[in-house]
């Protein structure tokens, strides 16, 4: 196996390609020598000598020496230099790179080979006393504390000292005298430390900068940033040793990094800093205010203009936006990294949508470019990038499952009524609950985040949440919350009522105080990639709407249709006419409540012009489009007050007793509710509420018909499992909805389906599709089915099935990213039954996997005929689709080759 690869001279062992080999940095470098750019020579020690150093106990591979002592020989005579050469000095850097960029998680160490006797041949050779001891004493300060982990306060306080006795202000301006007066403190404080001598043998720092190179793979820094960015899967880091060039030795050089276009906006511009005079980290550390390109442009004409050249032929080469590190030595330009640059989302838009238009890529390659993540991350606030990162680490507070992206700040209350009370004053809120229930809706509905200390990704708070675009963290475990007085605690810190805390629910993380939001507006490219993404895409995209208001969102952003409406979500808050919310929680509370048909009947009756209105809120917005509205779902005990305060409250109005509803809630108790009554099982049992329900759909569709609005409702049933069953409700509803059209004498197109959620229904297709004319994946339920794992608990123990370094059971949580292998098998499965029966059949998905992106793509192959996502999903889901299509002719390419 072969550890090393050389580049220099125009020549180099690696290529571009070999980013997972190489790392980023060292297959940029390859390439640059490649195609002839000014890059200093050096080699690179792979990531698979770094995977084998941790596999075997901090051990190199055994050919590793050789190798090495082969490439700096081969790096010597190529330079005409050696390493600690006491009359012409190699000096070289040994940096980190990974195939995925990590930005300053990992470490560098600079100017190595260094010593006593080669500074003083440095000196002479550049005729720089004082260049030659500041780049000493960096590399001093640089090895004690990366490799040999001195603290990096103690160094720099040794620094701020020596200015403060030489009375002056700027590093700039310390003398030779000064810097070697440093280099001998620090020398004297690692001995100290050590009770050795700081290593003079470059062989010795060469092999100490590269263990601390791949130790930093490991450091907390790195290993944090993959968990955060769910980087798996590589093996390490690789290390890059490389000839020093010098940006600080004088004015004719310098040092900058670059992007090839602006990396937050995508304009085409050439966009970055440049600092003359100086070293390559204090660019980076922000230590002096570095000047704008176009400052380098007037006082280093000749070297602009090749900058420039290397920022085209770079652009042209990698037909992607470049992320550039250079040095100017002596007036002498060289490329130290090039690496696809990071991008705001805005900025991802623009690019892809001018670089196609450049014709610099190709459509398809456009939208290949775009994920899911930057569509979602378009159109959510965001923390202030401005805001320090240390100023924000000391207000972290807790982390749990990022549910759904955004940053929130508001004020910490308990309660859902709490969260009511204080909007209502026009105070911002964040609700803190141990969970949520569909009480808390209109709580929720106000907040301006939701947080909770248990549940997953599609728990009630994270799927609501999701439905609004509402930042939203769940499972945030260690919060310990006590919402009877009203606080949380964590680690000793506590957070009362009425503090501000903020949601960055990106990542997942809480902190305390008011942070600083900023929401980015969705720029035009959105629109045009939009555009380009319907062009191609062969599955439709409807959404997941419960109110006009929702609906609205999502056919703004070009949902082609409801694919859900989850009436229940109708019961408990009136959205249109938030005063009435109260009358339709106590219609619904009353009809669950009722022991005789007759009393729901009254009940629901209250309910019947509720829900018509919102029906015809929905279909005036999607006029023309299909809304498929679902009959009631979840069991019914949820919609009853479990606070004994609020059942007092309920049952004075309703005019019985509380003993009344506890029994009722005792009767209607289930050991496991997800299993129980609910579903279709309850129109089952209480045909009335599917005859009201059914009468409002109607009724609605026939009020917009007469108005010139084009309807087309689509009739649902939740969770059937069975022919017979499914027959009962279709003559149910046809029953009513007949009877309706008949007496109004017009004439009404509806359609009646169900959604499969239940292996058994998926298994069963066929026959189910001899009376259904449609079918909806609910693949919540059908993923909690099918795998037996609760969607609101398993959030607990996922994190351990998805994470690779634990037991890495999944490769993604089966709620959020369908498991294709056996969910999608059953799917699969039911489309063809289904179809071999009815071969229109239209089908569709409704579970939240219609708005991700792998997911979409399954249901593309599958041959469904929609997906249906949370409005805000609906772009993400539209671009996938179109990704699907591209995926697919690759495929076909691939194999007819
Ligand atoms: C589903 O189960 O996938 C679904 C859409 O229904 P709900 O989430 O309301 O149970
Ligand atoms: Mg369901």
């Amino acid at each position: 196996m072969k550890y090393v690869y050389f580049f220099g001279a125009g020549k180099a062992d690696g290529t571009g390609d070999m980013k997972e080999l190489l790392g980023g940095k060292g297959a940029g470098l390859a390439e640059m020598t490649r195609i002839g750019l000014p890059v200093p020579a050096g080699f690179t020690i792979t990531t698979e000598a770094c995977g084998y150093f941790f596999k075997h106990g901090r051990k190199y591979p055994n050919e590793l020496k050789a190798e090495v002592a082969k490439a700096v020989a081969k790096l010597q005579k190529l330079t005409k230099k050696k390493l600690g050469d006491a009359k012409d000095p190699l000096l070289v850097s040994v940096r980190s790179g990974s195939a995925r960029s990590m930005p300053g998680m990992m470490e560098t160490i600079l100017n190595l080979g260094l010593n006593d006797r080669s500074v003083q041949a440095l000196a002479r050779n550049t005729k720089n006393e004082r260049f030659a001891y500041d780049a000493y004493r960096r590399f001093v300060q640089m090895y004690s504390s990366v490799v040999i982990g001195l603290p990096k306060e103690e160094l720099e306080s040794r620094l701020r000292n020596l200015k403060n006795y030489l009375g002056v202000k700027d590093d700039t301006q310390v003398t030779a005298e000064g810097w070697r007066q440093l280099v001998d403190e620090y020398k004297a404080y690692f001995k100290e430390k050590t009770k050795r001598d700081f290593p003079n043998d470059p062989e010795e720092q060469l092999w100490g900068a590269v263990g601390a190179v791949f130790e930093s793979w490991m450091g907390e820094k790195a290993v944090t940033y993959r968990r955060v960015e769910k980087i798996t899967g590589l093996l390490g880091t690789a290390a890059n040793v490389v000839q020093m060039v010098f940006g600080n030795t004088g004015e004719d050089s310098g040092t900058g990094v670059c992007f090839t276009r602006d990396p937050s906006t995508g304009e085409k511009v050439f966009f970055g800093d440049f600092l003359i005079n100086a070293q390559g980290e204090d660019v980076v550390a922000g230590i002096r205010t570095p000047m704008h390109l176009k400052e380098m442009a007037k006082r280093m004409p000749k070297v602009y203009k090749q900058l420039e050249g290397v920022r085209s032929k770079l652009e042209k080469h990698y037909r992607d936006m470049q992320d550039l590190e250079f040095t100017v030595e002596n007036g002498e330009l060289y490329m130290l990294q090039t690496r696809t640059g990071k991008r705001s989302p805005g900025a991802a838009f623009q690019m892809a949508v001018d670089m196609a238009n450049e014709k610099l890529i190709t459509i398809e390659e456009a939208l290949e470019r775009l994920k899911g993540e930057d569509v979602e991350r378009l159109f959510y606030p965001v923390l202030d990038p401005k805001l320090a990162r240390n100023e924000l680490a000391s207000r972290k507070l807790a982390s749990g499952i990022n549910a759904v992206p955004g940053a929130a700040v508001g004020k910490a209350v308990f309660t859902a009524r709490d969260a009511e009370e204080w909007a209502g004053k026009g105070e911002r809120v964040i609700l803190v609950r141990r969970e949520t229930s569909p009480e808390d809706v209109g709580g929720m509905f106000v907040a301006q985040g939701i947080l909770t200390a248990t549940g997953g990704k599609t728990s009630h708070a994270a799927v609501v949440a999701r439905g609004w675009g509402k930042c939203c963290i769940v499972g945030a475990e260690k919060l310990d919350i006590n919402p009877e007085q009203k606080r949380v605690s964590v680690n000793g810190r506590v957070v009362k009522e009425g503090d501000w805390i903020t949601l960055d629910g990106s990542d997942g993380t809480v902190y305390t105080g008011e942070i600083d939001l900023v929401r980015p507006a969705p720029p035009k490219a959105f629109a045009t990639v939009m555009e380009w993404a319907d062009g191609i895409r062969k599955i439709g995209v409807r959404a997941n709407a419960d109110t006009p208001h929702d609906a609205k969102v999502a056919r703004d952003l070009g949902a082609e249709g409801i694919g859900l409406c989850r009436t229940e979500h109708m019961f408990f808050k009136d959205f249109e006419q938030p005063e009435k919310s109260e009358e339709r929680q106590q219609a619904i509370q009353e009809m669950i409540l009722a022991d005789t048909t007759e009393a729901r009947k009254k009940a629901l009756a209250k309910l019947l012009p509720f829900q018509r209105n919102d029906f015809i809120g929905l279909f005036q917005v999607m006029d023309g489009l299909p809304v498929v509205i679902r009959l009631i779902d979840p069991p019914l005990h949820e919609f009853i007050p479990k606070d004994p305060a609020k059942q007092e409250q309920l049952a004075k109005k309703i005019g019985v007793r509380r003993e009344a509803i506890l029994r009722r809630m005792e009767q209607l108790k289930e050991a496991n509710p997800m299993l129980g009554l609910r579903g279709c099982r309850l129109a089952i049992i209480y045909p009335e509420i599917l005859e009201m329900q059914v009468q409002a759909i109607i009724e609605a569709a026939i009020d917009c018909q007469r108005r010139g609005i084009k309807v087309i409702p689509e009739i649902m049933h939740p969770l059937t499992l069975d022919k017979k069953e499914m027959k009962i409700l279709d003559d149910a509803t046809r029953r009513v909805a007949d009877e309706i059209i008949s007496q109004a004498k017009v004439k009404l197109h509806y359609f009646v389906g169900t959604m499969i959620e239940l292996p058994r229904a998926a298994l069963l297709a066929d026959q189910i599709a001899e009376i259904a004319e449609f079918f909806s994946f609910g693949t919540n339920d059908l993923t909690q089915t099918t795998m037996g794992l609760s969607r609101d608990d398993a959030g607990r123990f996922l994190p351990e099935y998805v994470d690779e370094h634990k037991t890495g059971i999944f490769k993604a949580d089966p709620f959020q990213s369908i498991d294709v292998e056996g969910v999608g098998m059953l799917v699969d499965w039911g489309i063809r039954r289904g179809r071999a029966t009815r071969p229109k059949l239209e089908v569709g998905i409704c579970g939240e996997h219609g708005g991700e992106a792998e997911s979409v793509k399954f249901c593309h192959r599958v041959g469904m005929d929609y997906v249906s996502a949370t409005p805000f999903c609906v772009p993400i889901a539209r671009l996938a689709a179109a990704q699907a299509v591209i995926e697919e002719k690759k495929a076909k390419r691939r194999r007819a080759s």
